[in-house]
């Protein structure tokens, strides 16, 4: 079993109390690596270690060009050791090797563009309505910043937060989840690799309760950026308030994707099918409620059905498998609980409903792709997030009645609309209460374009050019070039 250690100060170096716990496979269902299992005095350790490097030593010192150079040397790093870290996360999360080595692919971008953007963030002069006054803008990074990351995706959600924060000039301790932490040590390596000082980057392993929250309550922690489950993002925000922190939370969603019955059929079954089964249904962007107008319902339901029994699944490394396991044992039970709740409730049971028992998927934690039709939108299985491979098909009539029901949840994380009217599209994409909207297409992303929750999906917006003033702060300067200093008791 491989054996990890934290990451503090520029050093690899084990946690204060000395213990470690295991990492499982969720193919195999057994032990694969040793995590650490950091405290509070760990994270005591890297937040200082981060303040350091933030006040003093040669990251102040770097010019914003130096910074970016730092930053694409990094991608170049990254782009070499796609094949190796994708096999970790793989190890780790167990979702396909094709899904994490595409994704792995694409990240060093996110370190290009925001490399890019580093000198670019640049004040303003303002034309001042008073005489004998320049007034000019900085915008300087915020300090300290936790990054803390879910188990779906690890090392992407990563990405679309260091990158931004280290363009801005920060420094970042990284809490990654408990269930998933060996892609982000082994990547972080990379950092010192390509000369980023000791302590601009730290990664503390361990549990939620445990170093989360002490990392989250850290006097010196300026800002919080987070992903995963939308009760812990609350909690977080709550801290955050009361230590007045910046925060920027990317939650959970129930996101609807809607069939019309003029749109391409064939493109909008594959569009349905991946937008719950690609990645196993563990995606925020999970497409979990498929609406699907009347006049087409049985015909489409019947298409997507055939397409889901026939993926395969089994090994995740298998450039064939199709379906992997489940992330996590909590999260396996979870997925099964909601199937009873669904069955309970009164949903028709048209694929699935059980774990996989197939001989290619082993001891692993798998279960079958599974459909529910004639789903109430206000069942439990319409309204809260299984994230899993479970799709709730709910009938409409009209295009009012599908803004309705997609508008009716407190999710808006995103939405698909497959249609071949170019004004019922720009009608939709207006509507539907999300941040983002996919039109004949599901489950795109990129490093330009904001990503991020309507409702309780979150708060901010990552990726694309704005995401860099989430980790900065605006000063105004004013310089006195020869107005008076008049009567002290009167504004000037
Ligand atoms: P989670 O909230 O359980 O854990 C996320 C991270 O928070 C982990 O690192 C965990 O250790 C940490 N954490 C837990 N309690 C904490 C606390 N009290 N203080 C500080 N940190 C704490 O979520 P998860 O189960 O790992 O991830 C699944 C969730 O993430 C789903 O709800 C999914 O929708 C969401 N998600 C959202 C996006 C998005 O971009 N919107 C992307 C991926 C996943």
């Amino acid at each position: 079993m491989e054996r990890y250690r934290l990451y503090i100060d520029g050093k690899n170096c084990d946690p204060d109390g000395g213990e470690w716990f295991s990492s499982e496979s969720p193919f195999t269902g057994k032990p694969w690596a040793e995590v650490p299992r950091g405290g509070p005095s760990d994270i005591e350790r890297a937040v200082t270690a981060a303040h350091r490097a933030f006040v003093s030593g040669s990251w102040p010192e770097l010019t914003a060009s130096a910074r970016g150079l730092l930053l694409h040397r990094l991608a170049d790093r990254l782009a070499a050791e796609a094949s190796r870290l994708a096999a970790i996360e793989v190890r780790d999360n167990g979702k396909l090797y094709a899904e994490m080595h595409a994704q792995l692919n694409y990240l060093p971008q996110w370190f290009r563009y925001y490399g890019g953007l580093a000198d670019k963030v640049q004040g303003s002069v303002i034309p001042l309505d008073k005489k004998g006054y320049f007034n000019y803008t900085r915008h300087e990074p915020l300090g300290v910043v936790a990054v803390i990351t879910p188990w779906n995706s690890p090392l992407m959600l990563l990405a679309w937060k260091l990158a931004p924060a280290l363009a801005a000039g920060c420094t970042v301790v990284i809490k990654p989840s408990e269930f998933t932490s060996a892609s982000t040590l082994a990547f972080v390596q990379l950092l010192e690799e390509v000369g980023f000082p000791p302590g601009v980057v730290n990664v503390v392993t361990g549990f939620g309760n445990e170093v989360g929250a002490a990392l989250v309550s850290h006097p010196l922690v300026k800002k919080i950026t987070f992903t995963g489950a939308d009760e812990t993002g609350r909690r977080i925000n709550e801290q955050a308030a009361r230590d007045f922190k910046h925060v920027s939370l990317e939650l959970g969603g129930k996101s609807p994707n809607i069939v019309f019955d003029d749109a391409n059929l064939d493109d909008a079954v594959n569009g349905a099918v991946a937008g719950i089964f690609a990645a196993t249904g563990q995606t925020c962007i999970a497409g979990s409620r498929l609406l699907v107008q009347d006049g087409i319902h049985d015909e489409f339901v019947r298409r997507v059905v055939r397409l889901a029994e026939t993926a395969r699944m089994g090994d995740p490394m298998e450039t064939g498998t199709q379906v992997g396991p489940i992330t996590t044992r909590p999260q396996y039970d979870k997925v099964l609980s909601y199937i009873g709740i669904a069955r309970a409730e009164g949903a028709t049971l048209a694929l699935g409903g059980h774990p996989a028992d197939r001989p290619e998927c082993g001891n692993g934690w798998f279960i079958e792709p599974t459909i529910f039709t004639n789903v109430d939108n206000r069942m439990r299985i319409a309204q809260e997030e299984v994230f899993g491979p479970v799709l709730s098909v709910i009938c409409f009539k009209d295009e009012e009645e599908a803004v309705e029901i997609a508008n009716d949840v407190r999710f808006g994380l995103g939405a698909g609309v497959w249609t071949s009217d170019i004004g019922r599209a720009f009608r939709m994409a207006e509507r539907i209460q999300s941040g983002t909207v996919w039109v004949n297409t599901y489950r795109a992303v990129s490093y330009m374009s904001p990503f991020g929750g309507y409702k309780d999906s979150g708060l901010g917006r990552e990726n694309g050019i704005e995401a860099i003033n989430d980790f900065l702060q605006t000063k105004s300067v004013w310089i006195n070039t020869g107005a008076p200093t008049g009567n002290p008791f009167v504004m000037r």
